[in-house]
């Protein structure tokens, strides 16, 4: 799970990461009323979406004086911004964060990423941070620092002090960059994150660290653990099918193939994704409705299915394992008759009481093939979208 920067940076002062002044605001108007509550000088208006690269797509905007807030609210609240990671369709701006401009000498890079190879965290940090870090990991990566910090042991002052030098960072930031870097990884690990990322983490003009920019991921199986971080969850930037998925326990995720594929088990569906493409199609989406999959979820799936205006036509594919087969021939021929489907349909079930499913769907009366095996699924939805799209 994502999170805003404002929300990212409300936490950072839960721990002691020093970020400037200011608060988020929804209206032109409460960007104005948020502006003078601010110190007097530079005041920065700042896209709120789930999405970085924000500064070089005009997301970040400098307020010489108090009126221009206003005005820089008004340009980017409802504005869709395009930024490298948005994709081309983009992402509209609901809410800007209005802050204290701060005075930068220099821009640091910082982060803790889970590594799921070494098992450890890694520190990641280095002295050419700001909106060109990409650019400097691509070309010129012995600028980017990393230690690998054991997760029984924990961050160590040392291996801040290490980075530092190895960076080349001036003593007298030294205390500053041990003191965050710790709490940092305190907040990564009790919040349960994936990844949290400070770029810029800026040296101020009067040699103080501050983190000008937040980025953080947390871990969904382990959002169960935090109330207050499943509170911060905004749907209003996630794909609206996913969020519905969510809601019925399904693991969904949107492709922009155009055959839709219903199975149970993630192996299997990654297997069944695969299949397809090698038959010659195109997968839609990964969708698992899961080991014990019932009528609802099966008729919820077939609705996220085909509400995606690209699906040209659907694949399930169900191994009848923990559930039995008849129950999800059942849940097809019920859903089948509540939602109204006009594309092709193609079922292969196995494993228990397979014999009984593909009676009961061939006796249905409804319009959907079934097919054997994977292969003979596969390639039988594939041909059937093809000839329907000449
Ligand atoms: P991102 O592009 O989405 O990563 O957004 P950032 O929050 O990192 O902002 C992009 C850039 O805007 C930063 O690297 C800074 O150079 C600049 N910026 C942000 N806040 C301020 C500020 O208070 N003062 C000044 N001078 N520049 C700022
Ligand atoms: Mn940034």
């Amino acid at each position: 799970m994502d999170i805003h920067e404002y929300q990212a940076k409300g936490l950072f002062l839960d721990y002691n990461i020093p970020v400037p002044n200011g608060k988020v605001a929804f209206s032109v108007q409460e960007a104005e009323t948020v502006a003078k509550s601010l110190a007097p000088g530079v005041t920065v208006v700042k896209a709120q979406i789930h999405a970085g690269g924000r500064g070089k797509a005009g997301g970040v905007k400098l307020a010489r004086k108090k009126e221009e807030v206003g005005p820089y609210a008004k340009e980017l609240l409802g504005k869709i911004l395009v930024t490298h990671q948005t994709g081309p369709q983009g992402r509209e701006v609901k809410k800007v964060l209005i802050e204290e401009g701060a005075d930068i000498a220099k821009e640091l890079y910082v982060g803790f990423v889970f590594d799921r190879g070494s098992g450890a965290v890694m520190l990641i940090a280095s002295t050419e941070g700001g909106m060109d870090i990409e650019e400097v990991a691509h070309r010129t990566p012995d600028k980017i620092v990393q230690c690998a910090i054991d997760l029984t042991v924990g961050y160590q002052a040392y291996q801040g002090r290490s980075v530092a030098f190895r960076l080349g960072l001036p003593k007298e930031l030294l205390g500053q960059w041990v003191t965050i870097l710790g709490n940092l990884y305190r907040f990564f690990v009790e919040k349960g994150a994936l990844q949290v990322e400070i770029n810029p983490l800026i040296v101020t003009r009067d040699n103080r660290l501050v983190a000008l920019d937040a980025k953080v991921s947390f871990d969904d199986n382990a959002l169960f653990r935090d109330e207050g971080i499943r509170a911060l969850r905004d749907t209003g930037e996630e794909d609206p099918l996913e969020t519905r998925a969510l809601q019925y326990n399904l693991n969904y995720v949107k492709l922009d193939g155009e055959i839709g594929c219903m199975v149970n088990g993630a192996g299997l569906a990654m297997a069944t994704m695969d299949v397809v493409q090698l038959a010659g199609g195109s997968p839609a989406n990964f969708l698992d409705v899961g080991g014990g999959a019932s009528k609802e979820t099966v008729k919820q799936a077939f609705d996220i299915l085909l509400s995606d205006k690209n699906v040209k036509g659907i694949f399930v594919n169900i191994f009848g394992g923990i559930v039995r087969c008849e129950r999800i021939a059942g849940g097809i021929i019920d859903a089948a008759k509540e939602v109204k489907i006009c594309i092709p349909v193609v079922v292969r079930l196995d494993g228990t009481n397979a014999k009984e499913a593909k009676q009961m769907l061939s006796e249905s009366g409804l319009n959907l093939t079934v097919a054997d095996t994977l292969w003979d699924g596969a390639t039988t939805i594939v041909a059937k979208v093809g000839a329907a799209a000449r």
